[in-house]
């Protein structure tokens, strides 16, 4: 990678002209290795100006061709995996192996993406009326735009970018500031794999370039993933400028755990999905509910060894199972949040602010953290940290921990670990959230399913990916159609009826 990152507009690289420019840092070492050109509006212009010129030629191929880019990009997504997971680690933070294991839930998108021809059939009937048939269909929009947070910079411009363009749309992707790098060897490769230049671009930048993004009239619509706070302003101000809008935003995903549940799967699960990527995952686990105080005596004792026994390093080792936060900001925040949870009365089991590594004296490194007897009105319960601190509550029964669940203003995701399947079944059809697991820690949808929260966690009416995102990327058209001998002569004033 060069030392600057430039935008992407109409297959070429474009140095920045708004002389603005931010810092990318390795967190591993808590040092900047390169910086990122940061757009303004117009710039943001260049890049519609080229998306909406490439945007005819590109929606006017047969789904068939669009997929058979994407059929290309997949294979070159494969072919480049360790590369392109060594990126996102460096600038992110995460293992290699998680990295890798985000791009390739990405390369699931382009897979879907594949299946396009299938996905865009519409309906037809014969005969809605006598020699009168009824058909529908869906187009695409035109140029759409992805805004993306930090913690997925592979998987969530996966997201959106192959449904919205097999779909037949051109698209912009601003993605996180933080580590923009993939998004360029994103674009590149597009490229490789045959889409035409202007159908994909990216714009770096921060809330200048978003604001491009959101009132620029030559976008239709914006796919957004990211906190709550800027989730909200993005829906707003989106739709105030007539666009179709989309935006995920944060989450605080409960695990409820019976007093039938199988402890030990319940320990690996919160391993992973409370400490993996150091719990910078929308869907990792931060709040661990047990149901009776037994059952949270049993957890804590078996978390403190395993989780005191985590391998903290840098991305880059593969002995690493959690590699450090992605900024001295979000470090600090997160440090703030221990604080605040001492300061609230939760008993902290396990305190993970004592960590430093030889040789990585500087990177943002946190070891993972354990409170006990949280309340539903300490900080740490209500708002998202986005580290690796989990909150154990103790509820004295099981009505008690879904009314927890469901109460949170969150809805991203939530799972039950029990053997009764009364419970969850209840669990299941009763619980206030997008997306619900049973035994299954981490209940993200497969590509060919949707993802996304309910309440606070998301703003918009569509969720991304699978059959939602062709929803959200194309619009409806109803085609009623009668031939010349159908047709009756004389004027009827009346409305049409069947009759
Ligand atoms: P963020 O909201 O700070 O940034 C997301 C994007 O918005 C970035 O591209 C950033 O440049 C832009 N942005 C930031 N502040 C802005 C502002 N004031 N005005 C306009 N644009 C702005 O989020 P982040 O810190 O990068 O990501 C972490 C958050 O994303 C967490 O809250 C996490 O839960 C959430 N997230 C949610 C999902 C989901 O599917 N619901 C998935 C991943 C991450």
């Amino acid at each position: 990678m060069s030392d600057v990152i430039s935008h992407y507009i109409n297959g070429k690289i474009m140095a920045g002209a708004s002389g603005r420019r931010g810092d990318i840092y390795n967190p591993a070492i808590g040092e900047v290795i390169r910086q990122v050109d940061f757009a303004d509006a117009s710039e943001v212009q260049t890049a519609v100006d080229a998306a909406q010129a490439a945007f005819p030629g590109w929606a006017a191929n047969p789904p068939l061709r669009r997929a058979r880019v994407m059929f290309r990009m997949k294979e070159l997504l494969e072919r480049n995996i360790d590369a392109l997971a060594r990126l996102v680690s460096e600038e992110h933070g995460k293992t290699v192996e998680d990295a890798k294991g985000s791009i390739t839930r990405g390369i699931e998108v382009v897979e879907c993406a594949c299946g396009i021809p299938h996905l865009l059939k519409g309906e037809f009937t014969e005969d809605v009326g006598t020699g009168v048939d009824s058909y529908s269909m869906r187009q695409p929009l035109g140029v759409v735009a992805g805004i993306t947070p930090f913690n997925f910079p592979a998987m969530i411009p996966l997201w959106m970018s192959p449904i919205a363009m097999a779909c037949g749309n051109t698209f912009i992707l601003k993605p996180s500031e933080k580590d923009p790098s993939f998004a360029m060897r994103l674009a590149e490769l597009y490229k490789e794999a045959g889409l035409p230049d202007g159908v994909f671009n990216v714009v770096h930048g921060d809330k200048d370039a978003v604001n491009g993004i959101l009132s620029n009239p030559g976008i239709q619509a914006v796919s957004f993933v990211g906190a709550t706070a800027t989730a909200e302003y993005i829906y707003h101000t989106g739709v105030a400028h007539n666009k179709r809008v989309q935006a995920l935003g944060g989450a605080k995903n409960h695990m409820v755990i019976m007093p039938d549940a199988d402890m030990s799967q319940v320990t690996d699960a919160i391993m992973g999905a409370g400490y993996g990527s150091a719990g910078e995952r929308c869907m990792a686990i931060s709040v661990a509910v047990a149901v009776g105080d037994h059952v949270a005596d049993d957890l804590v004792k078996r978390l403190m060894p395993r989780v005191q026994a985590l391998k903290v390093g840098p991305g880059s080792d593969p002995d690493t199972e959690m590699g450090p936060l992605v900024s001295k900001v979000h470090y600090d925040k997160v440090m703030g949040y221990i604080d605040a949870g001492i300061r609230e009365g939760a008993e902290l089991a396990l305190d993970g602010r004592e960590l430093t590594l030889q040789g990585y004296e500087n990177g943002y490194f946190m070891g993972g953290s354990i409170f006990d007897r949280v309340t539903t009105d300490m900080s740490i319960y209500k708002e998202e940290i986005f580290g690796p601190v989990l909150s154990v509550v103790r509820a004295p029964d099981y009505g008690t921990a879904a009314k927890m669940v469901s109460d949170h203003e969150y809805g991203n995701g939530a799972a039950i670990f029990t053997r009764d399947g009364d419970t969850a079944r209840h669990f299941v059809n009763s619980t206030q959230t997008g997306m619900v697991g049973v035994n299954v820690p981490i209940p993200v949808p497969m590509a060919f399913h949707s993802f996304g929260g309910w309440k606070r966690s998301l703003f918009g009416d569509h969720h991304m990916h699978g059959p939602e995102g062709v929803r959200f990327y194309t619009k409806m058209k109803a085609v009623t159609s009668r031939w010349p001998g159908g047709i009756r002569e004389g004027a009827d004033f009346n409305i049409p009826t069947m009759g």
